[in-house]
């Protein structure tokens, strides 16, 4: 049914989308969230496991403190009231995965609960209400081998990795979010990356999406344009679909506007929303059918038996709170006014998501308008041709600030520079090692440059006479023809005093 699909202007301009996000972030805890066992990514299968994370009879788990700590310090910043009281449930159901066959969550009474994150979608401000975030554990993780995708499907046989089973985890649930009319998907993104923002910031989670320590699930309805509730003046919300396991920032729009064209389609036919888990695939941009969901999906919520309720003091919250860092939106303004950028350029800097990428380029030496000038312009560029995000090109802020430092010494110039960044992203090492394999430094020989003024004067003999007449203007096109002549391998102000001299 794709290529039969409505266009997104098409599709929006007949319904409003509601959208509610929940985004499950592992924390970056020494050890799991009910024993001791390590966490630590890409460790041999099942090293990191004992009775207790595999469930075996008896086992007995204790609260990790630091992640409640984390939990507590993440709904402080997302601006939540923190429960005085609240106690983990388990959540049964049974997965291969997860050997317990009950998971340990939280149900109706989560560490944090009503609060709110500001994001900006081209220089408008959306609130982003948030419903509650709850402390769980993950499960562990099914490799699936044989098959040509990875996934069960094909495979003929499957493995079961139980170090990731009992992570501590924090899921972050938003309440529906409506009104962003068109900008709904950008505001998606947007949302997950302040969201990944914030919590880099707090330094309770690596954020890496791309591994899977911070994933969304994007629910979506769709309503016909302008409906409302005649009782509440509420927008009505349709059926919603749930995109599991959204994995980059990108994907989190990709999916999001997917979705409103594909429920366009159905709903302008006449047709209704099944409401069910889908999955997002990266290489087509689509997505496809899960497993049927309905609001009444029983998994037998009791609360946990093992574990002693969460009860933090008032004056362990407020000790945790005074020591949060400076609010994102705080933090952004210091930076803008330390780097001298305008609202339009500090703006564009967002929407790249290049702040951290320029703040670590200008600790490595840069200016800060020059590691603005190539993030925002020159790669993210590349990015979007190569259709990745900016963080995932193969470059570092370290590399980007050795190729400005050659420009700024005089070796290289901006052009010369693109040419340089051509050879870091192909993978042919360090900036200086591609200027000197592809022979991109500036040439100072004068007596080389001197030559190729010559040769430029001799063979646009009309332009030297207007330069001989005192119209200096005219130089440019001398300084253009030596500038062809080295292949951009001069300085182009030393090249136009060289002409002057000679033709004064
Ligand atoms: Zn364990």
């Amino acid at each position: 049914m794709t290529e039969t699909l409505m266009s997104y202007d098409e599709a929006i301009a007949a319904f409003d989308p509601a959208m509610g996000l929940e985004v499950h972030v592992e924390l970056s805890t020494n050890t799991k969230m009910f024993c001791g066992c390590a966490v630590d990514f890409g460790a041999e299968p099942n090293t990191q496991t004992c009775p207790t994370c595999l469930g075996l009879p008896g086992s007995m788990p204790v609260v990790n403190g630091k992640a409640v700590e984390s939990a507590i310090r993440i709904g402080l910043a997302l601006n939540c009231e923190i429960a005085e009281w609240c106690r983990f449930a388990r959540k049964n159901y049974f997965y291969p995965d997860m050997p317990k066959n009950f998971q340990t969550s939280q149900y109706d009474e989560p560490i944090a609960f009503d609060g709110w994150l500001d994001v900006e979608v081209d220089g408008e401000t959306f609130r982003v209400e948030i419903e509650r975030a709850h402390m769980e554990e993950d499960t562990g993780k099914s490799l699936h081998v044989g098959g040509a995708t990875g996934r069960i499907h094909g495979a003929d046989y499957s493995l079961v990795d139980y170090n990731r089973a009992g992570i501590p985890l924090i899921e972050i649930v938003t309440r529906p979010i409506v009104g962003a009319g068109a900008k709904a998907p950008a505001v998606a993104r947007a949302y997950v990356a302040t969201l990944r923002d914030l919590l880099l910031g707090l330094d309770v989670s690596d954020v890496r999406m791309e591994q899977g320590s911070m994933r969304c699930d994007v629910n979506l309805s769709l309503a016909p344009k302008g409906s409302a509730d005649p009782v509440s003046g509420k927008p009505v919300l349709g059926t919603r679909t749930e995109t599991k396991n959204v994995n980059s920032l990108r994907s989190v729009e990709r999916a999001a506007r997917f979705e409103v064209c594909r429920q366009a389609t159905l709903l302008t036919a006449g047709e209704s929303i099944l409401q069910e888990t889908r999955h997002f695939h990266e290489d087509t941009g689509v997505t496809t059918s899960g497993r049927e969901k309905s609001d009444a999906d029983d998994y037998r919520y009791f609360p946990e038996p093992d574990l002693v309720p969460v009860a933090p003091s008032r004056e362990w919250v407020a000790e945790l709170k005074a020591a949060l860092p400076v609010p994102l939106r705080e933090q952004r303004a210091l930076l803008q006014a330390a780097w001298g950028f305008t609202d339009l350029e500090m703006r564009d800097v967002v929407a790249a998501e290049a702040v951290g990428l320029i703040e670590q380029t200008v600790a490595a030496g840069s200016s800060p308008q020059a590691a603005r000038k190539w993030w925002v312009a020159e790669l993210t560029r590349r990015a979007n041709e190569d259709g990745i995000e900016l963080a995932a090109l193969p470059i570092t802020p370290a590399q980007v600030a050795a190729i400005q430092a050659l420009v700024d010494s005089g070796s290289i110039n901006d052009k010369l520079a693109r040419q340089v960044f051509d050879g870091v992203l192909a993978g042919e090492g360090e900036p200086d090692a591609v200027v000197a394999a592809r022979g991109l430094a500036i040439v100072s020989d004068e007596g080389a440059l001197g030559e190729a003024v010559d040769r430029a004067i001799a063979t646009n003999p009309d332009v030297a006479e207007k330069i001989r007449d005192g119209k200096v203007a005219a130089a440019g096109a001398l300084i253009g023809a030596v500038m062809k002549d080295m292949k951009g391998q001069a300085d182009a102000g030393r090249v136009r005093e060289l002409i002057l001299e000679k033709l004064s």
